[in-house]
This record gives structure tokens, sequence and C-alpha cells, in this order.
């Protein structure tokens, strides 16, 4: 009797899968490699410049060449079309005709972080600090007390660039934005949480030596001001043209006793850069032309020349799709893609916070999510069900361990992709991407099974 209710319970009720119960040890291990590569990415693109220059170097070992208009291209051969140093698209030509459609896997590589203002650098109490204006969505007071590096670039009035990177080498000088000692914060401790440290109290210290005159007012700032003119040949004025962007300072760890995890600042979204870059890079000749976009601005709503509202991916597939005498239009409504960002991964120490059938769970594989958006799914691209069960086919044919979940319990929770702006392009779009913890703390965790199986996903989708 128990048998013919196992056999029943088998047939019909479905299960999620937990990869550490069901790979191999061997497979594991496969999962445990493939992060290596992904944490050496990690610390070497903390800003999506930066991410930007390492898969352009990534890129071209493997023998992709800079995209040209004007060429005409054979099937196999690889293209990147870098947007301004701060966007990127990677294509491998397929074999098919482009009116058949292209693959699209879209991630973003810009991350929460606080920018320096463009009259950042002042002293007061006798010590230099930078002000600040905090990018996409943070807690606030994660950012004070712990080491911060400082990344980007400067453009000087005779239009050099000066590329900043200070705070990640071993023997670099770090940067803090401090907080009050518990002691003398029974004032702060009552102030809601939003505003436990405020925006404008995101400052960060960058130095206290004082030139030795004290007939003149402010001396620290002066001799931080002459440091940065010896190292950068930079004066105050050229903060007004600068894109400074203060990260972190730690390096990607793995975490736990059985190293099953990945902590890591920016991991939202350069854990789907990462993992489509890989797949990417391995292609030779797919059947359809794949192109893998890993665009700009997404924390703040993806506006600007280098966010995926720019017509810059619809105009690349453009110009492909007049290099064999097609419109567009033609391409694009029989394009497919998988929009690539994180998902929220169920935390027993927050349990309230999902609804338990629909929360994705660490080492439980790629995370799909058939609609975002929130209060009634507004502002979501809600995928079809022909399209889900186009991928859950896809991935029970290569088999890839995968889950769906919701951000959050309904009213609750939600969040917005670049989901919906593929879409918009009259393209089949559905969310993928992998459970995280802390998502926009300074210290994100995934786990390693996902990260692969996400990586599994990406190539699986490519063929
Ligand atoms: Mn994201
Ligand atoms: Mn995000």
């Amino acid at each position: 009797m128990s048998d013919l209710f196992q056999d029943l319970k088998n047939e019909l009720c479905y299960q999620k899968k937990n990869g550490a119960v069901l790979w191999s040890d061997e497979k594991i291990q496969k999962a445990f490699a493939f992060n290596e590569g992904y944490k050496t990415f990690l610390d070497h693109s903390k800003t999506e410049r930066e991410a930007v220059d390492t898969m352009v170097f990534m890129a071209k070992e493997k023998g992709f060449s800079e995209f040209d208009a004007e060429k005409t291209y054979a099937p196999g051969d690889k293209v990147y079309l870098n947007n301004r140093g701060k966007s990127l698209i990677l294509a491998v030509m397929g074999s098919e005709p482009i009116e058949k459609g292209v693959k699209i896997v879209a991630s973003h590589i810009d991350s929460p972080r606080l920018d320096l203002k463009q009259v950042p650098l002042y002293e007061n109490s006798e010590l230099a600090l930078f002000k600040t204006h905090y990018y996409g969505g943070i807690k606030k007071y994660q950012w004070t007390a712990i080491p911060l590096s400082l990344h980007g670039v400067v453009i000087k009035k005779d239009l050099t660039k000066i590329t900043v990177c200070i705070g990640e080498e071993e023997n670099d000088p770090v940067f803090c934005v401090t907080d009050l000692l518990p002691h003398l914060a029974q004032e702060q401790m009552k102030r809601p949480a939003a505003e436990l440290i405020k925006g404008e109290e995101l400052n960060v210290l960058i130095g206290s030596l004082s030139f030795r005159n004290d007939k003149e007012s402010e001396q620290v700032k002066l001799s931080i001001l002459s440091l940065l003119k010896r190292k950068y040949n930079i004066c105050e004025e050229d903060f007004l043209s600068a894109e400074l962007e203060v990260v972190p300072a730690f390096k990607a760890k793995d975490i736990g006793f059985d190293r099953s995890l990945v902590g890591s600042y920016g991991q939202d979204d350069r854990v789907c850069a990462y993992t489509s870059l890989m797949a990417a890079l391995e292609l030779k000749t797919p059947s359809r032309t794949v192109v893998t976009v890993f665009a700009d601005k997404e924390e703040v709503g993806s506006a600007g020349a280098t966010g995926l509202r720019c017509v810059f991916l619809k105009d690349f597939i453009e110009d492909l799709a007049a290099m064999q005498g097609k419109s567009v239009r033609k391409v694009l409504a029989n394009s497919k893609c998988l929009s690539a960002d994180v998902g929220a991964a169920h935390d027993p120490t927050f349990p309230d916070v999902d609804e338990d059938l629909n929360a994705a769970k660490i080492n439980y594989g790629a995370l799909i999510s058939k609609f975002t958006g929130s209060r009634g799914k507004s502002g979501s691209n809600d995928a079809s069900a022909e399209y889900m069960g186009e991928v859950r086919k896809l991935f029970a044919d290569y088999d890839v361990l995968w889950q769906t979940a919701e951000l959050g319990r309904v009213d609750l929770g939600g969040g917005g992709t670049v989901a919906s702006l593929v879409a918009d392009l009259n393209v089949d779009t559905v969310d993928i991407g992998v459970p995280v913890l802390s998502m926009h703390s300074p210290y994100e965790i995934t786990s390693k099974i996902d990260v692969y199986s996400l990586y599994c996903a990406f190539a699986a989708f490519n063929q």
C-alpha cells in the first residue's frame, strides 16, 4: 500500500530538487572548480567599466573581434561591441538565417555603490573627506565601518583620461565611512533604520595629515590635493568630469566550513554576467546567432546611453539583419531572450518575507521568475506559458537544475529587471538568475551549485 502511494507521489507531485542531494561528488567538484574563475572575475570587475575591460580582454583571447557594421560575417564568427566602455555586446554568428531569430541573454554589470559627488573633497575638523551620493537601492547603514576602495575615471580639461583603482592591492590604503560609537549613539539609535545613517552622512574618510603651516586654513585638504597631483596629475576641478565609485574593498571568498557558498560584493548582477560570458566564449557555431548583452544602469532604471532603454541593442540586431538583407522586425519577432538577473534567496533568519511554495532556495539551481513586478505584477514582464514550456523542455533535455520563485510574498516584495525592456522589442523573454542572500549589501552570498547551474542553463539556451 505504501509503495502505491510512493509511486503516485512520484508520478503526480512536483518536488523541487536540491543539487547537494541530487548531484554526484564529481559534479559538485565541477561546480566548485567553475566558481574559482567566477571569484577571480568578481575581484577584477568591481565596476561596470572594469567588467567591460575584463570581458573584452577575455573575449579577444577567444577570438572575438570588434564589430564592424560594414562587414559581412560568416557562421561561427565572433564579435564584440563596446558601448562607451560601460556596456558590452558579444555575438557569435549562427548557421541558420538571421530571420529565424537570435538568442539573447541580457544581464547587467552595474551594482549598488557610493558615487563621489562632482565637488566631493572637503576638510572638517582637520580630517579630509569625500561627499558621496549613493547609487541604487542600499541599506545605508551597511556601508559604514567597512574597508572601501575607489574606482573610476577622471577626464581632465585636455580630455586625457586618468584611470583610478586604489584599495584593491594588498599594500594599498583603503577608505571608510565612519559611524558613531555605541556609547554616544543613544539618539542615533532611535532613528528609523532607513535614516540610521542618512544620505549626507555617507562621507568617506580619506586622510588626516596636515601641511606644517598653521597660518592657512584647510591644510589637510591641500595636502591631499598635492598627493593627488603627484599620483594622478589632477586638481580639484578635475572631479567635475570624473566618475569615481566607492565600493567594498573585500575580495570574493568561499563561505562555510564546506566552502559551498561565495561571498562577494557585486554579485548582483555580475553572477549573470560571468555565467553568460563563459557560455558565450565557448561557443563554436550555434544554430541561431547568440547575442549576449551586458548592460549598465539597471540599478537606477536602465536609462541613459549605456542602459537597456537605449536603442544600442536593437541597433546592433538591426545591423546583423541588414547584413542578410532582412528587416529587424522579423528577426526580433522570432527571437528569444533570457533576462539574466538575480533573485532573493530564502533566508531562515527572515522567513516571514517569503511564501514558502514560491521562495527561491539556495542549492536548488538556476532561478526562473515567470514574472517580477509588484502589487498585482505591476511593471512586470510576465512570460507566456508557451515560452515557460519551451524553457522547461530545454532544461529537461540538458539536465539543468532549476527552480521557480517570486521575490517575496505578495504585496510585500517585487522588483524590476531589464526583462520588460527586451520584451518590448517584441521578443519572448523570461527572467533567470540565482538566489542571493544579503542582496544589495556590500557582501552578497550565492551558492556554487546555483552559479554553475546558471552557467549550464545559458550553455543549453545558446545551443
Ligand atoms: Mn540585478
Ligand atoms: Mn539589483
